[in-house]
């Protein structure tokens, strides 16, 4: 019965069935690290909060439900669960990453994970260059942004994923820009979607936290043997907050998109501003696809500002409103420079080459009133 419900429905209701104790209609935070044993080795399905706790489990049933998949493993944040899947691939292993990701992710594989696997990046945006390097690379996993963080850039995944099962690759979405409310990637042909629940998902800047959602079950028992192995478990307070958070999940998302929407509009229209990356402008390259996969075009956007560096740091200095900060998906406002921020730890030569330049501004669309949203920015402008 829970399939059929549309995504509005089972974010609330998912994982929040009323305690079946006390009726409570807000299930209770079980902020315990251990659970009692009537005799060694029985017990209730709990042990260990490490390896599971009811509050993470209420809140695994609802992210599943969210991207129509078997199994959701909620971790401590969006990292971890990135980790741990590469961690669950062999050594030796072929990884091919989008070219385009967010800057933990290409630090993580380029440094971290650097000896253990051999690795290749792709403009996953170009059908052409993906096909013909999983033909020829033949990798074990594919790895992919869409849209990317920063550039907003759009891959096919139903495509992609075609061509990769051919090879039988295992397919990897990073949905955190779209949360599961605009994409789902598993029913585009994904075979496991990650998200960091930091973002969109719980909404408030005020938990850090990640979840990977898929349908096979192999895959998702190893995944938890590694996390319970390793440890990056989320507390159970701060799965209670994302549990509450997701409730808002679907208004928040249209209110972001509409929102974003306008910005683009705006700053498109701007003096200031050279060009604007926004997945639901006409000008968008992969426009055509962001509208076949996606529900709507949420609240990320990019834009070049006339100038370099300085005009891009007396533009940001002087925002009310908009709060310079790294992260995004929050209902606040938020603005950075990912050459100087989230994207410090590409190297400089594939910053240039992706367009992470000094006049590069990311914005992550909050859902304020939006005339207040376009005076700041234009009072900020006035600034160049
Ligand atoms: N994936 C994307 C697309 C992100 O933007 C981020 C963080 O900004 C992460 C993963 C990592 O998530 P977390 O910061 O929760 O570890």
């Amino acid at each position: 019965m829970k399939n059929n419900l549309h995504i509005k429905t089972k974010s609330i209701h998912v994982g929040n069935t009323p305690d079946e104790i006390t009726g409570a209609v807000i299930p209770p935070i079980f902020q315990s690290s251990t659970y009692v044993q009537s005799s060694p080795g029985s017990h209730n399905g709990y042990e260990y909060t490490r390896s599971h706790n009811p509050t993470r489990t209420r809140l695994e049933e609802c992210l599943a439900s969210l991207e129509n998949a078997k199994h959701c493993l909620v971790t401590s944040s969006g990292m971890s669960v990135i980790s741990l899947i590469f961690q669950s691939f062999p050594v030796g292993s072929k990884i091919l990453c989008g070219e385009d990701v967010y800057g933990g992710t290409y630090r993580l594989l380029n440094t971290v994970f650097k000896s253990y696997f051999e690795i290749r990046h792709v403009n996953t945006s170009n059908i052409e260059s993906i096909s013909v390097e999983i033909e020829d690379f033949k990798p074990h996993l594919v790895w992919l942004e869409s849209p990317t963080n920063p550039m907003l850039q759009i891959s096919d995944i139903q495509l992609i994923s075609g061509y990769a099962h051919k090879h039988n690759s295992t397919v990897v979405v990073d949905n955190t820009f779209m949360s599961p409310y605009f994409q789902n990637p598993l029913d585009l042909g994904a075979d496991m979607v990650v998200h960091s629940l930091t973002k969109y998902i719980n909404g408030h800047s005020d938990v850090v936290g990640g979840a990977v959602m898929l349908n096979n079950h192999e895959l998702y028992n190893q995944l938890w043997y590694l996390q319970n192995s390793i440890g990056p478990c989320q507390s159970p307070f701060d799965s209670w907050l994302v549990l509450r958070g997701i409730k808002t999940l679907a208004l928040r998302m249209e209110a972001h998109a509409k929102n974003g929407m306008a910005i683009a509009k705006f700053l498109s229209e701007h003096s200031k501003v050279e060009s604007v990356i926004y997945p639901g402008l006409d000008s968008h390259p992969q426009h055509d696809i962001a509208k076949n996969q996606m529900s709507g075009y949420g609240g990320m956007l990019g834009c070049y500002l006339k100038g370099g560096i300085t005009e891009s740091k007396l533009f940001l200095e002087n925002l009310h409103l908009f709060v310079l900060a790294e992260s995004l998906g929050g209902v606040e406002s938020l603005i950075e420079h990912p050459a100087i921020m989230t994207h410090a730890s590409v190297p400089f030569k594939e910053r240039k080459k992706l367009g992470i330049s000094d006049n590069f501004i990311r914005l992550s669309v909050g859902i304020e009133y939006i005339e207040d949203l376009k005076n700041d920015l234009n009072q900020a402008l006035a600034h160049i």
